[in-house]
Parts: C-alpha cells; sequence; structure tokens
C-alpha cells in the first residue's frame, strides 16, 4: 500500500527548525547552573529530528548506544523500510501469519489496547488512510470519496490476529496494512532513557521530534523539576506557550502545524478520524499528554486529537497517571484536572473545566465546515 516516500524537504526543514529552537530552549535550562556540564548529540532517525542531552561527564558511548537503538526500533517498526517486520505483516496481509520480533509484537499488542479503549479513534491499522492521502509526501492530495470509503473498509484494529505463543501477527484482509506512526517514537524514547538510566545517567533529556522524556530532576539537590515548553502550535512569536514541569516525566504532542498540506486554501493534516476518512476537525490544533511511559502518551496524544476534547479528556482523566492540554484554534486552551501547565503566551488563555466549550472557529480550519 505505500507508494509514497515519507519524508519531504519541507518537513525535514521544519524539523530542524524545531530541534534548534528546543535545544534552545532545552539549553536555557541551564541558566543559575552554568558551571553545569551537558552534552548534546542531535540525529535524524524515525522521520524526525532526535536529540539526546546527556547531563555530568561526557558519555559518547551512551550517545552512540542510544541511537542505534532508536534506529533499531525504525528498522523493526518503519511500515515505509519494506524490510521492516511491520512491512512483511503488510505484505502477507490476508495471505499468511508473520514471526515477528517480540518488541514488534508487544507494540502491536499495546496499540490494539490503546485501540481498544479509544474506541477505534487511534487505530493502527490506518495505513491505506496514511497511503491514500500521502501527507507528508512530495505529493499528498485530496481523495475522491469513493477512494477514502474503500480505504476505510480495509481499517479494522480487531482485524489484527495475534498469536502471543508463536510471536506471529496476522492481518486477517488483504489490503490491509498496520502504521505505527502514532505510538513507535514513544517507545523508542522509552528505550532510549531505559538505556540511559541503564548506563548511569541520572540527569538526562530525550526529544524524539517532540516526544520528550525527561530523566530524574534538573536540580537534585533543590529537587526543582525540569521545564518543558508547549510548542506553540501557531507561527507566532514564541516558540512555546507555556510550560510543563516535572521530573523522569514524558511530554508528547499531537499537533496539526508540522505535517499538512494546503489545497483550495484548505489545510489538511496527518492525524485521521478512522470513522470518516478525513483528517479530524474538531477545533483542536493540538493535545499534549503528560505520563510515566511515552509509548502511552504518544498513542493517548493522538487518540485524544482524534476524539476531540470531550471525549479526548474523558479518556485521559480515565487513564492513571495521564494528563493532557488542549489547544483550540481559537487560542483557548483547556487541561485534565491534575495538568501541571503554566501559561506564558498571553496571546492564548485558559479555559477552566467549568466554562463553556469553545466555539469552534472555522477561520483555520474551512474544510471542517463539511465535516462536523
Ligand atoms: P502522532 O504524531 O503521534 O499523533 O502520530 C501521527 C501519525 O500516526 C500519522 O502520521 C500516521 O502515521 C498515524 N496516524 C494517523 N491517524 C491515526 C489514528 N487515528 N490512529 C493511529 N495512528 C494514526
Ligand atoms: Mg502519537
Amino acid at each position: 500500500m505505500q507508494k509514497h516516500q515519507p519524508t519531504n524537504s519541507v518537513h525535514r526543514t521544519m524539523c530542524l527548525l524545531y530541534a534548534l529552537i528546543t535545544v534552545l530552549m532545552l539549553a536555557s535550562c541551564l541558566k543559575g547552573s552554568s558551571r553545569e556540564q551537558y552534552h548534546s548529540r542531535t540525529q535524524f532517525a524515525m522521520n524526525t529530528l532526535c536529540t539526546v542531552i546527556l547531563y555530568g561527564e561526557a558519555n559518547p558511548d551512551v550517545h552512540t548506544a542510544v541511537f542505534a537503538r532508536i534506529d533499531e526500533i525504525e528498522s523493526r517498526m518503519n511500515n515505509f523500510l519494506p524490510d521492516s517486520d511491520i512491512s512483511r505483516i503488510n505484505a502477507a496481509a490476508g495471505i499468511q501469519p508473520i514471526t515477528v520480533h517480540e518488541e514488534v509484537f508487544f507494540m502491536i499488542k499495546r496499540a490494539k489496547y490503546f485501540a481498544e479503549i479509544s474506541g477505534g479513534a487511534f487505530d493502527p491499522t490506518i495505513g491505506p488512510l496514511v497511503s491514500l492521502w500521502g501527507v507528508t509526501t512530495e505529493n499528498p492530495s485530496v481523495p475522491e470519496s469513493g477512494e477514502i470509503n474503500n480505504a476505510l473498509s480495509f481499517i479494522n484494529w480487531n482485524d489484527i490476529t495475534l498469536d502471543e505463543e508463536a510471536l506471529t501477527v496476522f492481518l486477517n484482509r488483504r489490503g490491509m496494512s498496520l502504521d505505527l506512526g502514532a505510538i513507535a517514537k514513544g517507545y523508542a524514547a522509552d528505550e532510549a532513557v531505559a538505556l540511559i538510566k541503564a548506563a548511569g545517567v541520572d540527569r538526562a533529556i530525550v526529544d524524539l521530534g517532540g516526544n520528550v522524556f525527561t530523566v530524574g530532576m534538573k536540580d537534585v539537590q533543590t529537587q526543582t523539576p525540569w521545564n518543558v515548553g508547549l510548542r506553540n502550535p501557531f507561527q507566532g512569536k514564541s516558540p512555546h506557550i507555556g510550560i510543563i514541569s516535572g521530573g523522569d516525566i514524558t511530554v508528547v504532542t499531537s499537533g496539526v502545524d508540522q505535517r499538512y498540506f494546503e489545497e483550495g486554501g484548505v489545510r489538511y493534516h496527518h492525524l485521521f478520524s478512522p470513522f470518516d476518512g478525513y483528517p479530524a476537525q474538531n477545533g483542536l490544533v493540538s493535545v499534549t499528554v503528560t505520563a510515566a511511559v511515552s509509548a502511552d502518551a504518544d498513542a493517548l496524544s493522538t487518540a485524544a486529537f482524534v476524539l476531540g476534547y470531550e471525549k479526548g479528556s474523558a479518556l485521559i482523566e480515565s487513564y492513571d497517571g495521564a494528563e493532557a492540554i488542549f489547544v483550540f484554534d481559537d487560542k483557548s486552551i483547556r487541561k485534565t484536572s491534575g495538568a501541571s501547565f503554566v501559561l506564558r503566551d498571553e496571546t492564548f488563555h485558559l479555559v477552566s473545566d467549568e466554562g463553556s466549550l469553545p466555539k469552534v472557529s472555522f477561520a483555520l480550519f474551512p474544510f471542517a465546515q463539511q465535516h462536523l
């Protein structure tokens, strides 16, 4: 099903910009402890720029091991790489079960779990829709409604058959295809952090293109937590609109500002509703989730975005240890009850839970009028 290449030059340039901003932001965390040593390495992996900052003594072997591990995960889970386990499963859809590496099996099982608890809003069998729209390719286009309905007929996470004993995965019907793009980066961040901790590094920041994981505390003695910037989903003056504080937490954002194309003055992004086959249109521009496990936060942020604020916040509230911040296209922000978010950009406004839902503005997404 994969007829497109996943990366285009615009996307790469944007990644570079975001990585630069993030590194500057993270470096600014050092203010007040200027004598402290830290070591940063940035590489392109998992179709995005990944930055790993290790504090303390230089430890190039840890950096090398972390990036090798990220590459290994990508080589198994990226459906655009022809030899990956996911591509082998997709090629055998409707034909035969495929034996996969146990971590791939585990991720697919986990993805099914998130599909179940999100009522199918998160669906790892989204592959046919991703291919059809080609949002991140050189030639994206708005498909005919017949093509969309055809793609939708192949999307159903219940049609993934797992055999735990044999470690096999089978897609029940020809034409189905898996895409773990909404969860694999989170898993890679979890694995990177596990390696970093095992190597004895007690403070670090891992940023895999917006999947951020902080290790330890910013200052252990004073128990000062890290500050992670919440990315501004608009092209505003400030790169970050507020701060999320915490130690040993992951902060993951799903948003419409990085991967999209425009046709006829309308913006089409990459987070699809498996219910109607179009980019989800519900007034949201980003959802940021914090949790203890990055794969969970990654899946939940995608799920909550597709579900929209009401159902999405209910899902996050019901998930132990997860919190979320929802940014809307009218620059209002809502958060779940326990989210530690401090707003810094006054062009946005925080709305309390008791407030009424913001009126959805169609200025940014005129397309939404057709699909709400
Ligand atoms: P994220 O940035 O983590 O929200 O993931 C976005 C990516 O997940 C997209 O580029 C697609 O590959 C995939 N995706 C899009 N829509 C969905 C969905 N409803 N469920 C699961 N994966 C999706
Ligand atoms: Mg995600």
